[in-house]
């Protein structure tokens, strides 16, 4: 049998396969693309649809080879010569795009910044001659800690300049997580800050990587940004304040003109199922696919202001904070801080100052702005914004409707993006102004993309669940896991013996060819011999007026081999009881069907959660089966587990 056989219940329904939303007739008429054209001829020809795109980007020498394809390593632009720095500043520069605004930055405690594309041209030159300076020479690693100020942007910019790979590590990780992956990469240099705000209070990232990089040997400097401006210990000979060093460095700094395949950057995954993999990206295949689907997907026009709400720690920063958006001349804003902070509706005030016309956030973030309530986003102007964006998560349809409702005030299509890590730019979402939505589903792969649901044998399933698969290379494809080939092929390419890419995710296609993502693989739960997705359990509890979020997961059943077990958050206004419980037993029952009913529905005030905002149903299972919790390093908070896992063990 195949485990991910998808069960046809009533769960269509809850998914209301068949409820639809089109984009405006103003949006589609000023849509980038709204000719179903696009898709026949990237279909027709995809290497030259490919080519198409990376035109868009300038080369110092052209490629001679589109692709080279040695299953399951993929060269694309083989013998073409491009820096990224170069297209993301100096071609605007060139364009008389100078004075064009780059970046309005907003600190958590209302500092303000505004950054044309002039002055991060100006930092990133400086920085560059800075960091070559310091011995730091093409290919070498570089390791970024930083908060979400200009700096970080300046510092990823200045390695690319320069040819030296950046590995970004999320300002909110330990010593320890800081520690292991510099030493993964190897990396020479750290650029870090004196501190950042978070909710009010300092992170202390000068002490935590101090104490990180006594175990790092390779590091041989440190670049301090100044930030918050507390005392810290600088040591002397290996720490260097950047403004000092600032002063003196020099204003141009030749980019380096990188074969295409060089690497660009090393990225380690959110370590949602285990063990974070340190993925590999080069230069012009990246560079291509994220330029082209920043335009496309996100429908940019010149004048947009643009606002993906992510950190450059993830790679949905690297993407569409840093390349996508700067290779395309974009306008962004860019927030340092919590979203609650002082106030709920942070976001929605940032949104009514700068004008934001395109949002681009998390599912974990709308459901914490469902649980808090409309009356934060109704008390702003949100008219603005035009075009709404989703990644890092299923989108619950409850939450969708939601943002589609309140955010986007029915006026924004939605784009829900499925993409990875590993793949570097959005595969699978909508062409906003073409596309007919349906809340929940990630809609169909991009032009240019060949995306399968395949069951165990590696057949095609036209209609129903199985793996996701992506069927052939693309431009921005992973290169790899830094310094373990073997585990690239394993984890990517043993389930179809290195035939097709396995993206680790379970998934169906309905009737109508559109992708329903139903939770990663290794949580799908099996009760009484038919799987059940996690998404789909999650979502008929969301649908739920009570509840804010869910979290479900199988758990050992001497019966029904599997059984559910429902970590539940109810929206503020809302108390738990025995009565409540009950209730939502009989609504996922009256959803799904009764084989989907939670055994046991736990109310929780919060889940654990990567520190990217994603949960962490691994250690949910840990907590429901009575086990010592397994690795714990991209937990966001690990009080709220150990208390849960408490809470857990006294029932
Ligand atoms: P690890 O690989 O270490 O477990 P991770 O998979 O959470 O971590 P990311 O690369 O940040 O690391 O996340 C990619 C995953 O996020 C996808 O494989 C998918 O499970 C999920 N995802 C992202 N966007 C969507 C979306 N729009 N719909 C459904 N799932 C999504
Ligand atoms: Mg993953």
């Amino acid at each position: 049998m195949d485990p991910l056989k998808h069960q046809k219940t009533e769960v269509d329904d809850l998914f209301h396969e068949s409820r639809r939303f089109e984009p405006s007739e103003i949006f589609k008429s000023h849509a980038n693309y709204k000719d179903i054209k696009i898709y026949q001829d990237a279909n027709h020809d995809r290497l030259k649809f490919w080519e198409d795109c990376a035109r868009r980007l300038e080369w110092f020498v052209p490629w001679t080879k589109t692709l080279q394809w040695d299953r399951p390593f993929a060269q694309w632009f083989v013998g073409g010569r491009i820096n990224a720095s170069y297209n993301c500043l100096d071609r605007h520069i060139k364009a008389n795009m100078g004075n064009k605004v780059a970046f309005y930055w907003e600190g958590e405690n209302g500092d303000t910044q505004i950054l044309t594309y002039q002055d991060v041209y100006e930092q990133v030159n400086k920085m560059a001659s800075v960091i070559k300076g310091l011995g730091i020479k093409k290919g070498d690693r570089v390791a970024i800690y930083l908060p979400m100020i200009p700096e970080a942007v300046v510092a990823m910019l200045a390695c690319s300049r320069i040819g030296a790979a950046h590995t970004v590590i999320f300002g909110g990780f330990s010593a320890d997580a800081l520690r292991d992956r510099i030493n993964d990469a190897q990396a020479k240099l750290l650029i870090t800050a004196d501190g950042g705000y978070r909710r009010g209070n300092i992170v202390p990232l000068k002490t935590i990587a101090d104490a990180a990089v006594e175990q790092t040997p390779s590091i041989k400097d440190v670049i301090v940004v100044q930030r918050t401006k507390q005392e810290v210990p600088i040591k002397s000979g290996r720490d260097h304040w950047w403004h000092d060093l600032a002063k003196t460095a020099k204003t141009y700094c030749e980019p380096e003109p990188m074969e295409s395949e060089d690497l660009l950057f090393i990225l380690y995954t959110s370590g949602t199922t285990g063990k974070p993999k340190g993925i590999v990206h080069t230069t012009g295949g990246y560079l291509t696919g994220v330029t082209a689907t920043t335009y496309s997907v996100f429908d940019l026009k010149p004048n947009d202001i643009f606002w993906c709400t992510a950190d450059v720690g993830w790679v949905t920063g690297h993407s569409y904070v840093v390349y996508g958006p700067m290779a395309n001349g974009a306008t962004q804003v860019i927030y340092e801080g919590a979203p609650d902070f002082p106030e709920r509706n942070r976001f929605w005030k940032i949104i009514e100052k700068y004008k934001v016309s395109i949002l681009y956030t998390a599912p974990t973030a709308i459901r914490a702005f469902m649980k808090w309530g409309e009356e934060y986003p109704k008390g702003c102007d949100l008219s603005s914004l035009r075009l709404l964006g989703s990644v890092g998560e299923p989108i619950n349809p409850e939450a969708w409707m939601w943002y589609y409702e309140y955010i986007g005030q029915k006026r924004c299509p939605i784009v829900d993006t499925w993409w990875q890590t590993e793949t570097g730019c959005i595969m699978i979402t909508s062409l906003p102004g073409m596309t007919t939505m349906k809340p929940g589903s990630a809609t169909k792969p991009l032009p240019g993309i060949d995306a399968e649901i395949l069951n165990e044998e590696g057949e095609v399933i036209k209609e129903g669940g199985g793996f996701l698969s992506i069927t052939s290379p693309w431009p921005s494809m992973l290169r790899g896991i830094w310094g373990d080939p073997e585990r690239y092929k394993q984890t990517y390419w043993s389930k179809w013996q290195g035939k097709n890419y396995f993206a680790g995710d379970g998934t169906k296609r309905d009737k109508d060819g559109y992708f329903w993502f139903l939770g990663r693989v290794d949580d799908i739960m099996l009760v009484a011999g038919h799987n059940i997705s996690t998404a789909e359990v999650e979502s008929a509890l969301i649908d739920h007026p009570m509840v804010a979020e869910s979290a479900v997961v199988g758990v050992t059943d001497d019966i029904k081999g599997q059984a559910i077990v429902a970590f539940v958050i109810l929206k503020e206004k809302n108390k738990s009881s025995k009565e409540a419980e009950e209730i939502l037993k009989e609504h996922v029952a009256l959803k799904i069907g009764s084989l989907a009913k939670p055994k046991q529905i736990i109310f929780t005030a919060d889940v654990p959660k990567t520190r990217s905002g994603k949960i962490m149903r691994r250690l949910l299972r840990d907590i429901a089966e009575g086990r010592a919790l397994g690795d714990i390093t991209t937990l966001a908070d690990p009080a709220v587990t150990a208390a849960l896992k408490q809470k857990y063990d006294e029932v």
